[in-house]
């Protein structure tokens, strides 16, 4: 009895990850020629390294990474940012400001002048939560009951990082469910946390190892590219165009995102449509010896800072109106509000390597969180995972590994 895995994004591997504890056979199918989707790292020949596709970041209240890290041991490779402050610079005013917020623990840090942004008031951080109670028909923006100041200096940002949405785009309820989720954490200061070398080091390689022990294969360039369904289960799946047989007792988790030719057509018309939303990184070679750091800029084409062993890249979230854009025109352009939010000189360029993920997530936009409630049961011996099928969550690493453990457990059944 086989669990047969389409697609080695993180929910493939978590699902893999879950089925082959319990000792059963996977095998996995991934179309590209490396894992890890749309969480990846791959070597960059201009820059002479490996780099992540996009920086990724994880709070302590993901629980579910949390959970996938501890099982394939690697907990340990992801660090938390240097100190208890998220900084942002703000490119309009040349000032820092910073958020230091605290565990649920101490909710008064809401009342603290020293934990909040000069402009921002402990109203403005608690209407942040009262979103979560918000009409789902709204924009964020429309919603939020906080000062204009607030919403440049933290909402926006917030929301265009969490959401890969602007205020003025994204769903109020599910934005309010992960300000709550997020910033209320049961688990320790809410704090950025980052893989310590790349994405591949922390959330792949890792995982490969522990499976490879539990001698589960792992085909890859193994497109998936037909899925026969008769008498209610699959009963064929084409690898490469070439027909298998489904056996018996076997079963088939897909991971694949909702616009791909495998999966669209048993959706519905609304859910093969869903909007998408864009993410641009730029990684720099500085020669600088830099500190370790994660900052935002306010202000500034690319919003947040990651700092890492001589790596500075920079994340430009819901960035549609970036992706016609030449690579070398992004590159230069952001240059030099890096460089001021860095204190480096703006008018040496580094070397550097644009990323450019058209469709990085969903868009989630008003209706959206609602309408990936009503996901069709496909076939019997058939489970749906990915990011974009978690009600309540962003398309996120925390909804893939939740996906794909709760796939695991719905194909055993
Ligand atoms: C630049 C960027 C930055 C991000 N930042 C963050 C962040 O800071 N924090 C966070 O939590 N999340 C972040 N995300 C989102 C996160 O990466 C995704 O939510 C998560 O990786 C999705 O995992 P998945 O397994 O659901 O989908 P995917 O990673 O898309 O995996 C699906 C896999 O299926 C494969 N596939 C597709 N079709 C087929 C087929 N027919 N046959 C076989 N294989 C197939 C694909 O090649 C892919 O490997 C970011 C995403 C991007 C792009």
């Amino acid at each position: 009895m086989t669990v047969h895995i389409i697609g080695g994004g993180l929910a493939g591997l978590a699902a893999a990850l879950k089925c082959s504890e319990r000792g059963e056979r996977v095998k996995i199918y991934e179309s590209a020629p490396m894992l890890g989707g749309r969480c990846r790292t791959f070597f960059d020949p201009t820059l002479g390294c490996d780099i992540d596709n996009g920086t990724h970041v994880v709070m302590p209240a993901n629980r579910a990474v949390m959970t996938y890290l501890g099982m394939i041991g690697a907990r340990e490779t992801l660090i938390a940012q240097p100190s208890d402050r998220i900084e942002m610079f703000d490119m309009l005013t040349e000032r820092v400001i910073a958020l230091r917020p605290s565990s649920v623990w101490n909710p008064f840090w809401l009342f603290m002048n020293d934990r909040r942004p000069p402009s921002v008031s402990a109203m403005d951080l608690i209407a942040g939560f009262m979103l979560a109670w918000a009409n789902p028909r709204q924009t964020a923006d429309t919603a939020l009951q906080s000062s204009a100041a607030a919403k440049y200096q933290l909402w926006d940002p917030f929301c265009t990082a969490v959401l890969n949405a602007r205020l003025g785009q994204a769903d109020a309820r599910l934005f309010g469910k992960s300000v709550a989720s997020l910033l209320a954490s049961w688990h320790g200061p809410p704090i950025p946390h980052f893989a310590d070398e790349t994405l591949a080091a922390s959330f792949i390689r890792p995982a490969v190892r522990l499976l490879g022990s539990r001698n589960a294969e792992i085909a890859l360039t193994a497109p998936v590219t037909g899925m026969k369904i008769a008498n209610g289960r699959v009963s064929e799946i084409s690898v490469n165009d070439m027909a298998q047989p489904v056996a018996a007792g076997d079963r088939v988790i897909s991971t694949v995102p909702p616009w791909t030719p495998l999966i669209a057509p048993y959706l519905p018309e609304s859910m093969r449509s869903w909007p998408v939303s864009a993410i641009v990184n730029v990684h720099y070679k500085v020669a600088h010896e830099l500190p370790g750091q994660f900052k935002g800029v306010l202000g500034s084409s690319g919003q947040w800072i990651l700092v890492r062993r001589g790596i500075v890249s920079v994340t430009a979230s819901a960035a549609g109106r970036w992706l016609e854009t030449s690579a070398e025109e992004i590159g230069t352009v952001w240059w030099p509000g890096v460089a001021a939010a860095l204190g480096l000189p703006a008018d040496a360029v580094p070397k550097f390597r644009v990323v450019k993920e058209r469709r990085a997530t969903l868009m989630h936009g008003p209706g959206i969180d609602a309408a990936r409630a009503s996901l069709p049961k496909i076939a019997t011996n058939f489970a749906v995972a990915g990011d974009w099928i978690r009600p309540g969550l962003p398309c996120s690493l925390e909804a893939a590994v939740q996906s794909g453990f709760a796939a695991a457990s719905a194909s055993n059944a």
